[in-house]
C-alpha cells in the first residue's frame, strides 16, 4: 500500500495541476487510468485562451490565468506554454446584435477592436462577405497543451509528488478518516484526502466512494484538420468563430482545423469523431468560408464535461469528509487551470482565498448536493 497525504484521481490538466499546487505544501500521488497524461478531454481541445465563451465567472478565471500562461513559475517549462493568436468572432448583418451583447460583455476582461467588413477580411481572408461584422482580441493564446501537462507534473516530481499511470481507480473506501483506493490491478493507495479531478468519469468516482454525484454532463465535440487554399499565410490567421456557436476555425500544424463546435451527450468514453460531425464541419466550413474542403487529413473528437449550472465545481463534497471536487471544467478546463489549481490549493491547504471577485459558493459543489434538512 502506498500512502500520502492527498490523492488524485485523473491525469489530466484539473488533476495535475491541483495536484502540482498542491504539493508545495503535502505529499500528492496522481492515479491515472490511462497509460499517458491527458489521454482524453485534455489532450484533445482546441488549446485556446479567449473569452468568447462561457460568462462572466468563466472569463473571470481566464483573465486569472492568464499571468501563470505568459509568466509560468521558474522551472516549470523549457518552452514557452503558448503563443499570441487572435481571436475573431465575427457575424452576418442579422447577428449584430449578438454581436454587439457579446462585445459589452469581453471589453470588461479584454481591450477588444470592433472591425466592419472589411476590418474583418483584412483579419480573417477566408471569411465569405457575408461576415460583415466582427470584434477582435489580438491577444488571444493558443496554448501548447503538451508542455502545461509536462510542465505541470515535472513541478509535481520537483516536488517529492508522483504519478501512477495505468492505474484505473476500481473501488474507494473510508476507513477510520482516509480514503483507501483499490485499481484494477489491485494496487491500494490511502490518504486522508482524495481529489476527484476524473474529467466526464466524475460522478462514477463520486459514486465508487458512496458519494452523491453531481449530475455532470459530457458532451462530445469535434474537431477535423485539412489543406488550407494555397498561399493562405497560416500564421497570420486568427481562431475564427461565428457569434453562433455554429464554426470555430484556425491554423494548425501547416493546415486548418475545425470544429462545427457540436455538443452531443456521450457516457463517459474515449470519444471519437463522428461522421455526421465531420461532414458537418466539413459543410459549415465552406457555407462560411471560400475554403473547399477537399480531403480531410484527420479527425478527433473529446468530451467537454458541463454541471448543471456549466460552471465547475471546486470545494469539499458536504456528504463525505475529505472528498474534493474538481469537475466540469466544459469547454475551458485549460485556460482556467492556473486560478482552478489555486483554488483548490486555498480550499484544501487552508491558504487565502487567491481569487477576490470570485466567492467560494459560486464553485461549491454544495450548490448541487445539498445536505437534508
Ligand atoms: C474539442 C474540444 C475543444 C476544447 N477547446 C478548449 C479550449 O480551446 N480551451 C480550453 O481551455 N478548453 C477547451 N476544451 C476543454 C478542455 O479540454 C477540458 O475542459 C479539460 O481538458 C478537462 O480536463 P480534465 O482534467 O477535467 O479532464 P480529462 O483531461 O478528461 O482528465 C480526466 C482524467 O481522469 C482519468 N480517470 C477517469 N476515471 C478514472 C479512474 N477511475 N481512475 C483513474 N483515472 C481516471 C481519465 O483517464 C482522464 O485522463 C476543449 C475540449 C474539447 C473536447
Amino acid at each position: 500500500m502506498q500512502s500520502a497525504d492527498i490523492l488524485v484521481i485523473g491525469g489530466g490538466i484539473a488533476g495535475l495541476s491541483a495536484a502540482a499546487a498542491l504539493s508545495d505544501h503535502a505529499r500528492v500521488i496522481v492515479l491515472e487510468a490511462e497509460e499517458q497524461i491527458g489521454f482524453h478531454s485534455s489532450g484533445r481541445s482546441a488549446t485556446m485562451v479567449h473569452y468568447a465563451l462561457g460568462d462572466r465567472l468563466v472569463r473571470a478565471l481566464t483573465l486569472a490565468s492568464r499571468p501563470f500562461f505568459e509568466n509560468p513559475p521558474e522551472g516549470f517549462t523549457d518552452v514557452p506554454l503558448g503563443h499570441r493568436m487572435p481571436v475573431l468572432v465575427h457575424a452576418r448583418e442579422e447577428e449584430r446584435g449578438a454581436l454587439d451583447a457579446l462585445e459589452s460583455e469581453i471589453s470588461q476582461f479584454a481591450a477588444l477592436e470592433r472591425l466592419d467588413a472589411a476590418g474583418v477580411h483584412e483579419l480573417c481572408p477566408l471569411l465569405r462577405e457575408d461576415a460583415g461584422h466582427g470584434i477582435a482580441d489580438r491577444n488571444g493564446i493558443r496554448l501548447d497543451p503538451h508542455a502545461l501537462l509536462q510542465g505541470n507534473l515535472r513541478q509535481l516530481k520537483s516536488r517529492d509528488g508522483a504519478l501512477s499511470t495505468g492505474q484505473r481507480v476500481a473501488a474507494i473506501e473510508r476507513q477510520a478518516g482516509t480514503w483507501r483506493l483499490t485499481t484494477g490491478k489491485g494496487d491500494v493507495y490511502s490518504a486522508p484526502i482524495m481529489v476527484n479531478a476524473a474529467g466526464s468519469w466524475a460522478d462514477h468516482v463520486a459514486r465508487l466512494a458512496g458519494v452523491r454525484p453531481l449530475g455532470l454532463e459530457p458532451k462530445r465535440r469535434t474537431i477535423i484538420t485539412f489543406d488550407a487554399p494555397p498561399g493562405t499565410k497560416l500564421d497570420a490567421l486568427p481562431f475564427a468563430k461565428t457569434i453562433g456557436d455554429e464554426l470555430y476555425f484556425a491554423p494548425e500544424s501547416g493546415r486548418l482545423f475545425a470544429s462545427p463546435m457540436d455538443e452531443v451527450p456521450s457516457e463517459p468514453c474515449d470519444a471519437q469523431a463522428e461522421e455526421y460531425e465531420v461532414a458537418l464541419a466539413a459543410f459549415r466550413m465552406e457555407e462560411r468560408t471560400t475554403v473547399k474542403v477537399e480531403r480531410i487529413h484527420s479527425r478527433w473528437a473529446g468530451l467537454r464535461t458541463f454541471t448543471p449550472d456549466k460552471h465547475p465545481a471546486a470545494g469539499f463534497a458536504p456528504d463525505a469528509e475529505g472528498f474534493f471536487w474538481l469537475a466540469g471544467q466544459g469547454g475551458f478546463g485549460l485556460q482556467t487551470s492556473p486560478a482552478m489549481a489555486g483554488i483548490a490549493a486555498s480550499l484544501i491547504s487552508g491558504g487565502a482565498w487567491p481569487l477576490p471577485d470570485i466567492s467560494p459558493e459560486a464553485l461549491s459543489p454544495g450548490r448541487f448536493v445539498r445536505q437534508p434538512a
